[in-house]
């Protein structure tokens, strides 16, 4: 068994219930496991990696919300939220919405996962994503 390896990163805010707002400058390390093409290739390379760094842009230097019934875009230029008693109003085009649950490590892989299982869906890979917070604190989710 091989895999192909692809990292990327990027700078967003978040918060739990039970957290205050906070950011991590996220790194993310992408596996790809598979049989190879006729090439001898798994994965291109080149591919894999502008996926990777599109979908981190879409997150960098922003606040990662749920997106729920709540937290929309739509209508509102602005969303208001209530973290530990404090209330922020944050422009929409500083949000990252993500459809998941909540926004920890864990979801947030896993919907990593789930974004690049569909852009190659025609391979046939196993993908893991890691996603690190600190040096010392990661989560991952295997497909
Ligand atoms: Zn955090």
């Amino acid at each position: 068994m091989q895999y192909v390896e692809i990292s990327s990163d990027f700078s967003a805010a978040h918060f739990l219930e039970s957290e205050y707002i906070h950011g991590h400058n996220f790194k993310i390390t992408a596996k790809f496991y598979g049989n190879l093409d006729k090439d001898g290739r798994q994965i291109d390379f080149d591919k894999a990696k502008e996926t990777l760094d599109d979908i981190c842009n879409e997150f960098d230097h922003k606040v990662m919300l749920p997106l729920s019934a709540e937290n929309r875009k739509d209508n509102t230029a602005t969303n208001k939220i209530s973290v530990q008693g404090k209330n922020y109003e944050i422009p929409n085009d500083d949000i990252a919405f993500i459809p998941i649950r909540a926004t920890t490590a864990e979801y947030v892989a896993e919907y990593i996962v789930n974004r690049l299982k569909e852009k190659f869906k025609s391979k046939n890979l196993k993908i893991s994503v890691e996603l690190e917070e600190n040096y010392d604190s990661s989560a991952t989710f295997f497909d």
